[in-house]
């Protein structure tokens, strides 16, 4: 019997398992591949990091071109992956967190059983297991058992800053280009260009939301031929990154079971951002964890404040998954000429429930009138219908 089982080891499981263990609580860490280097590349607006983190590989000016450009009042933080790791696996390994190799196949009580058989019992158990939130049951898209899930996918490449110059400057993060330079019609998607540092910089063609997500050809190939009007041609063996997950994921509601990081979902349903949320919510959830149990880090998590500004970011979802091709770069726009404070409370501030009201106030203030309708009517329709898989 341990007192916190954490389940999956990636940076929401591994940030909360160190700090109950630094507590004084004995905490187990179970991840199928616990040894497995992280491959994503984690960005985050740096005023939602936690103090204390290694210091990220590049820090530029966000930005984002709609229909106009917008240089963003935020800094846009892209983490040192593997420093971020290290410094978790150190801080593991300091509050003498233990680490099983395993998959959890199940839960029953206050025992998850893996996929051996073997059990484990804890006082208090967390599914930080991602996406697929290994204790959530009923995940959609995969088998077939629900809903067709809308995803975030996106097409990367990563090249050196020389190369990169004509589309995007080291300095600055190109957060979203809305410009249709692929040339294809359809599914609107953005380029996102971001610094890693090391004189290189990512670019990745990406489709905020689709139900289901637009298939990684046909980002590849917008992306390539993006690329190609700024005379750029990615080298063969360039390093590429997919991506691919939901981003409305039903809330974890396994009884006796936190769910905590994309399992929670903390996943911003209309940006996909969670990574900076559960590393940052990771010391005040261990703290109720060792105070008041499973039931005291959920209030944490989901007070009615954050309850309700999910759904209103769930809606928002909605609206996009709805919009016509066109309207969603105007979309942007419109959201975009906002003040600094609606921008930064509809992005972040996930329990700031004035803040995310008075930012929609404030954008249907300024949208016309088939902007309003497409933001309003989606409250009161059932979720977009699954859409066809395009062509590759
Ligand atoms: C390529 C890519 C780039 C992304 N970039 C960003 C970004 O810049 N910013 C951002 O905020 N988000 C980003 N995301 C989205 C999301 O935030 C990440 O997916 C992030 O990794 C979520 O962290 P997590 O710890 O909650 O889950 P994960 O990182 O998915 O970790 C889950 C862990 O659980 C383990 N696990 C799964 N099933 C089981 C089981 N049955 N038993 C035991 N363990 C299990 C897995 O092996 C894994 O180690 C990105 C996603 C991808 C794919």
């Amino acid at each position: 019997m341990t007192d916190v089982l954490v389940v999956g080891g990636g940076p929401a499981g591994r940030a909360l398992a160190a700090e109950c263990g630094s507590r004084g609580l004995a905490t187990t860490l179970v991840d199928p591949t616990p040894d497995a280097p992280w491959r994503a590349t984690y960005a985050a607006w740096l005023d939602e990091l936690p103090e204390g983190l290694p210091p990220p590989v590049a820090i530029a000016r966000g930005r984002v071109i709609a229909h106009t450009t917008h240089a963003l009042d935020r800094r846009y933080a892209v983490l040192d992956v593997p420093a971020l790791r290290a410094h978790l696996d150190a801080r593991l390994d300091a509050a003498g967190v233990r680490i099983i190799a395993g998959r959890v196949s199940g839960h029953a009580g206050p025992a998850v059983v893996l996929a051996d058989g073997t059990p484990l019992s804890a006082r208090s158990v967390v599914d930080a297991g991602g996406h697929r939130a290994p204790l959530g049951g009923g995940h959609h898209g995969g088998n077939g058992a629900g809903p067709t899930a809308a995803e975030q996918t996106a097409y990367g490449v990563v090249v050196d800053t020389a190369t990169a110059a004509p589309i995007a400057a080291a300095e600055s993060a190109l957060v979203m280009d809305w410009r249709p330079e692929h040339g294809e019609p359809g599914w609107p998607t953005f380029l996102y260009a971001i610094p890693l540092g090391g004189g290189a910089m990512l670019l990745e063609e990406t489709s905020l939301a689709r139900r289901p997500g637009l298939p990684l050809p046909v980002l590849h190939r917008r992306l390539l031929a993006r690329l190609a009007r700024y005379g750029i041609t990615p080298q063969a063996d360039a390093r590429v990154e997919r991506v691919r997950f939901p981003v409305d994921r039903p809330r974890h509601a396994t009884p006796g079971v936190l769910g905590f990081g994309a399992a929670a979902p903390l996943v911003h349903p209309a940006t996909g951002f969670s990574v900076a949320d559960s590393l940052r919510l990771a010391p005040a959830v261990a703290d109720d964890l060792a105070t008041g149990g499973v039931r005291a880090a959920q209030r944490r998590l989901w007070p009615a404040r954050a309850v309700a500004v999910h759904r209103l970011r769930r809606i928002g979802l909605e609206a996009l998954l709805r919009m016509p091709p066109e309207g969603v770069p105007a979309f942007f726009e419109t959201f975009f000429a906002l003040p600094e404070r609606h921008r930064r409370a509809y992005l972040s501030g996930r329990d700031d429930l004035a803040g995310h009201l008075a930012a929609m106030a404030a954008l249907f203030g300024h949208a016309d009138i088939n902007l309003r309708r497409r933001l309003v009517e989606p409250a009161f329709r059932r979720p977009a219908p699954a859409l066809p898989t395009p062509r590759r």
